[in-house]
């Protein structure tokens, strides 16, 4: 799971808010693809934060805001990546731990930071411990109706595909009826089209849309990259779920898996991760 969503990450990293002419020259899945100022096959925030999630998961501790926090610091300044939102990425690279990082925080944000670190949580057995643990992350720096709800959305679109809850088609429709609709996005079932926009719930929204359109990991990355604006958090919520799911032909071009960044905490060390993560 965690080296399909990097790779979603890193691929969709490229297009994040691309002009759409950009995008339909480019987004054909060949590799991943330059962009001036950033390398190419480097995942972004969305894979970094997920790391901490899962390292947290394996971890076996009892989950509190201080542990989180302690982790995305200790995630980030081992290994600085970029895609973080300019505030947020200014204040992690200032604090030293996680208790400065909680006592400097607003965590009054809407968008889509929670979300898209969530998948792992989706692994866990039952729906009450994903909801509970998406929730407690997600408070950390999304503290809102709205938030936690896309968080909890996220996670739970890996659990319905990794314990096998119902048909592929009907994820959204099953999330629907465990969150219901109360922060104004229309339903999570509600197909998305076009420009994916910061909100969260707009993300997890359209991830679900890819989703439910079925086809391979393959076509999936390119039909999240092919709706353009937050594309990498879109693509990274959708492989964490897909690549957990028995329909889904895993099919993500050997090229993609090939360049995907595997210095310390690249390729590799995700995979092994992974392998843990797959036993909790
Ligand atoms: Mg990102």
């Amino acid at each position: 799971m965690l080296v399909e969503l990097a790779i979603g990450d890193a691929y969709g990293g490229s297009f994040e808010h691309a002009y759409p002419s950009f995008v339909a020259e480019h987004n054909k899945l060949a590799g991943y693809v330059a962009q001036p100022g950033a390398q190419a096959g480097r995942y972004t925030d969305d894979t970094q934060m997920t790391i901490a999630i899962a390292e947290v998961l394996v971890s076996g501790r009892r989950w509190t805001p201080l542990l989180l926090a302690e982790q995305f610091v200790r995630a980030y300044h081992r290994d600085p990546h970029d895609g973080y939102a300019p505030r947020f990425h200014q204040l992690l690279s200032e604090v030293r731990d996680g208790e400065e990082l909680l006592r400097r925080l607003q965590p009054q944000s809407d968008k889509s930071g929670a979300a898209m670190r969530a998948g792992p949580i989706g692994l866990l057995p039952t729906v009450d411990d994903v909801l509970y643990h998406a929730k407690l992350q997600a408070r950390i720096t999304h503290d809102t109706p709205a938030g936690i709800a896309a968080a909890q959305a996220a996670a739970l679109a890996v659990h319905y595909c990794h314990h096998r809850v119902g048909p592929l088609a009907e994820v959204a429709r099953w999330i629907d009826g465990i969150l219901p609709e109360d922060v104004g996005h229309g339903g999570w079932a509600l197909p998305w089209s076009g420009k994916v926009g910061p909100q969260g719930w707009m993300s997890v929204r359209a991830a679900l849309t890819v989703l439910t359109g079925g086809g391979g990991l393959a076509r999936m990355l390119h039909t999240a990259v092919a709706l353009t604006g937050d594309v990498d958090t879109v693509a990274t919520i959708a492989l964490a779920a897909a690549s957990r799911s028995p329909e889904v032909a895993q099919d993500l071009p050997t090229a993609l898996w090939r360049d995907l960044e595997n210095g310390e905490f690249g390729r590799d060390y995700l995979a092994g991760l992974d392998a843990r993560l797959l036993h909790i």
